[in-house]
């Protein structure tokens, strides 16, 4: 599950990270008192109005400002509440911004030159480890500098067991040529953020910029956080922080009823049984020479109820030509599967597109027979190979 940037610094905070304050709001009635409430609290003489939106890039896209005095406040928040922000994360349709935060300047300008780093946590799957990557050149995109200045990118591995030791604190600081008060200020912060990625079970953090300040202060001035859905049941607080507006509607209703669904913009629809199973059966329809337009796992229980869910998610995908159901039967038996998929047709009732079926397992030669004797517009088939042959013949 991704945050919203205030809500990432809402956490990061809560951890003791120094962070570049905010308040948000969806209303630009509240703004001048906001902006009144905030130099009040930290003496900021002008303002950043920022757009509150699943993307990065909101810069580049118009969606982050900064505004000097109360007039321009109201007009530039006025312009971005409401507005569609299209960034180069996000499709050409962009992103409607319903909330704004309207922040502290953190760049004021000062004696000498402030920096901007980028720092990111993140699991490493292959080495079973954290990592932190981080570099010099913040503020701008971290794929450019990649490409760019590789050397100038840094990776610290992470033991889970051990944690982050001082030492490595130590060399992040150093390697960012941080020396003096704002040394000891990024020793501080790297475990202090550190300690936040572990304890709200995130997959990702990126704060990207990390500001030192001209008086040595480093502050997160931007902050996107993902957290490992698995482990959402045991921190409410943050499992109450998503926010569906975000979300694609047809994988927020899958996941009412227990579906794993990730839309995909191929034309085979996919309904399959297990991950794994799932992820080989995207594979082999691509080596037919087709393309998914979706990942569907129904899971253990593949009941009619379940199968019909999984059809309607599946269906109202008008891009859907051909529907390949690929259900093996080790703990669910065929045959109840293919009751559920007969059921679940006739209780629908207007399925439109024709149906590949595959039951592997248990009362294999049961479903089969449920399958052909059903005489609905489904092709039964019984190697993995026939049913993406089978797709493409459809398709074709
Ligand atoms: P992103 O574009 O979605 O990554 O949003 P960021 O929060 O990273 O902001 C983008 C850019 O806005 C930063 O890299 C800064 O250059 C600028 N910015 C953010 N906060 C401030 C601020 O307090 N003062 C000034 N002057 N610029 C800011
Ligand atoms: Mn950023």
């Amino acid at each position: 599950m991704n945050l919203h940037e205030f809500q990432a610094k809402e956490i990061l905070s809560s951890y003791g990270v120094n962070i570049q304050r905010g308040i948000v709001t969806s209303s630009s009635k509240d703004v001048n008192l906001i902006a009144k409430k905030l130099q009040k609290n930290t003496n900021t003489k002008f303002f950043v109005v920022k757009a509150q939106i699943h993307a990065g890039g909101r810069g580049k896209g118009g969606g982050i400002k900064l505004v000097k005095n109360f007039k321009e406040l109201d007009e530039v928040s006025t312009k971005i509440l409401g507005m569609n922000l299209v960034t180069p994360q996000t499709s050409s349709l962009g992103k409607k911004v319903n909330q704004i935060l309207i922040c502290e300047d953190v760049y004021y300008p000062g004696k000498n030159p402030i920096s901007e780093i980028y720092i990111s946590i993140l699991l490493d799957r292959k080495l079973g480890k954290n990592i932190i990557l981080y570099s010099p050149e913040g503020g701008m995109d971290i794929e450019e500098v990649a490409e760019k200045k590789p050397h100038s990118i840094f990776k610290e591995i992470i033991d889970p067991s051990l944690g982050l030791l001082p030492f490595q604190a130590r060399k992040i600081s150093f390697n960012l040529n941080l020396t003096g008060n704002s040394y000891k200020e990024m020793v501080n912060f790297i475990s202090k953020l550190y300690n936040a990625f572990i304890n709200s079970d995130a997959s990702l953090f990126e704060i990207n910029p990390v500001l030192k300040t001209s008086d040595d202060k480093i502050i997160a001035v931007d902050a996107k956080v993902s957290i490992d859905d698995n482990a959402l049941f045991r921190n409410s607080k943050i499992s109450e922080m998503r926010d569906l507006r975000e979300e694609n509607n047809d994988e927020v209703e899958a996941r009412m009823y227990g579906l794993n669904y990730i839309k995909l913009d191929g034309n085979v629809g996919c309904m399959v049984n297990g991950a794994g199973l799932a992820m080989a059966t995207m594979d082999i329809i691509k080596l037919a020479g087709g393309n998914p337009a979706n990942f569907l796992d129904v899971g253990g229980t593949a009941d009619s109820n379940r199968i019909e869910n999984a059809f309607k998610i599946i269906l109202k995908d008008k891009n859907v030509k051909v529907l390949l159901i690929n259900i093996f039967g080790g703990i669910v038996r065929c045959d109840v599967v293919a009751k559920g998929i007969v059921d679940a047709y006739n209780n629908l009732n207007n399925i439109q597109v024709p149906l590949v079926v595959r039951l592997q397992g248990t009362n294999a030669i049961e479903a089969k027979k449920i399958i052909d004797d059903s005489k609905l517009n489904v092709f039964s088939v019984v190697k993995f190979k026939e049913a993406a042959d089978m797709v493409n013949k459809i398709l074709n």
